[in-house]
């Protein structure tokens, strides 16, 4: 029967500390996923034979494939090797050939084999065993009983090419025809519980469909993400089934929908604003120039961003914006007609065709009953659309209003784009 299900046992006491984090499950997860393997649970263990054997012998109850990392030095704190060993019930041989291989890889630097190497030349009977270019240790293959059995050494650069192979190899041997195939919405502008109200209906049907779709949705900082995955050996009609639901909570979800191909919203308006010829400017206050940041992290952004300002202090605005002191005076700093009025000042200034204010209190001081921490005025002027202006009220601390902030404002460019086409 055709490998499905995985888990991932990260090995390290260093991993249950501050200062090491489990990455390579990561990665691992990735490639099980392209064999249509699904990786169910993970752990990370100290190094601890009881433990490890404990988590070992769960992991063989419940999944097809048991993939370790880490525990394959040389040093007796690596237990990996001999606990799985122990569970298994397997003897253990010294492979020659593994041996000379790490004496030559000593002998190369002109040094000798320390004897606690002789450790990674061990191996239980009937595995195969996974060439390390990068390291000494070696990784271990091994089926049994209707489970594949994978040993990977911690450190990712060996880690990484070993696994390659192992999929390429006996796993895909093993994995059957079916892929996982996914699909992904992503949402701003509405609620995660409004977004939920008007995709239920939706996928509940895909869900019950043959082959069933998996959904999941996704609260994150400013948007939602639906997130769609089908597993068929069907490449075809999973794609298929993915596009046809895909295209029904679009048709839901509408213009709050701002990507379905994974890009992020820097790179959808950054494609807008190319494919239509036009520039950006922004005149930036409590965001800080984080809207100029997002836009130049997309490579190529220079064909479309012009120039942006940031403009804390009044006198500032003022000074560089052009804002008229009259109505810093009369209205202050965080207010509709200032907002406009950066805007207007960005634009005059650098000739750019779309123009971006933000003034807002990011908090956690500074907040009034009539403007509270969150409150955030955007303001946006693009070629044939009307200005654009809103005061927005967030919610969170103040690296959250920043980055909500350059979303909406953002997202305001990409409507008024996507409107005036
Ligand atoms: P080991 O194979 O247990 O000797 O691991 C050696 C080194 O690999 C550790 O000190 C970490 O730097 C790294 N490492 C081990 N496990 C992981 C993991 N799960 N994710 C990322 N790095 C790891
Ligand atoms: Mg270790």
């Amino acid at each position: 029967v055709a490998l499905r299900t995985a888990e991932i046992i990260a090995v390290g006491s260093e991993l249950l500390g501050t200062t090491r984090i489990d990455t390579n499950s990561l990665y691992i997860t990735d490639r099980l996923s392209g064999l249509g393997i699904e990786v169910h649970v993970k752990s990370v263990v100290g190094d601890d034979r009881s433990d490890l054997a404990a988590v070992f012998r769960q992991a063989l109850t419940r999944a097809d494939v048991v993939v370790f990392t880490g525990g394959l030095g040389p040093t007796d704190d690596d237990l990996t090797r001999e606990v799985v060993a122990d569970v298994l019930g397997l003897p253990m041989t010294l492979d020659e050939a593994i041996l000379d291989k790490i004496r030559a890889r000593f002998a190369r630097r002109g040094l000798t084999m320390p004897e606690v190497n002789r450790r990674q030349a061990q191996v239980p009977r009937g595995a195969i065993v996974l060439d390390n270019p990068n390291g000494t240790a070696p990784g271990l293959f091994l089926d049994h009983e209707g489970h594949a059995v994978v040993l990977l050494p911690g450190p990712p650069r060996e880690m990484q090419p070993m696994f390659d192979g192992v999929c390429a190899g006996p796993l895909s041997e093993r994995a059957g025809a079916e892929r996982i195939y996914r699909t992904s919405l992503f949402i701003t502008g509405l609620g995660e519980s409004h977004v939920e109200q008007a995709a239920q209906p939706i996928y509940a049907r895909w869900r019950d469909g043959s082959p069933p779709m998996a959904t999941t949705i996704l609260a994150a900082m400013g948007q939602v993400e639906l997130h769609l995955s089908v597993r068929d050996a069907d490449g075809a009609r999973a794609r298929r089934m993915l596009d046809d639901a895909r295209g029904e909570l679009l048709g839901a979800l509408g213009e709050h929908v701002y990507s379905t191909d994974g890009r992020k919203m820097e790179e959808v308006v950054g494609d807008l604003l190319k494919a239509r010829g036009l520039t950006i400017a922004a005149a930036e206050s409590c965001t800080g120039g984080l809207l100029m940041s997002r836009l130049t992290d997309v490579p190529g952004s220079s064909a479309y961003v012009r120039a942006g300002v940031i403009a804390y202090d009044n006198a500032d605005k003022q000074r560089l914006l052009d804002v008229p002191e009259a109505l810093l005076a009369q209205h202050g700093a965080v207010s509709e007609p200032v907002a406009v009025a950066m805007a207007e000042g960005i634009r005059a200034r650098t000739g750019a065709d779309v123009a971006v204010g933000i003034t807002g209190i990011a908090g956690p001081g500074g907040g009034t009953p009539q403007k509270p921490v969150g409150t955030v005025v955007i303001s946006v002027l693009a070629p044939g659309a009307d200005a654009y202006v809103r005061t927005f009220q967030f919610i969170g601390e103040r690296t959250q209003v920043k980055f909500q902030s350059t979303q909406a404002a953002l997202n305001r460019v990409r409507r008024m784009l996507a409107d005036s086409r």
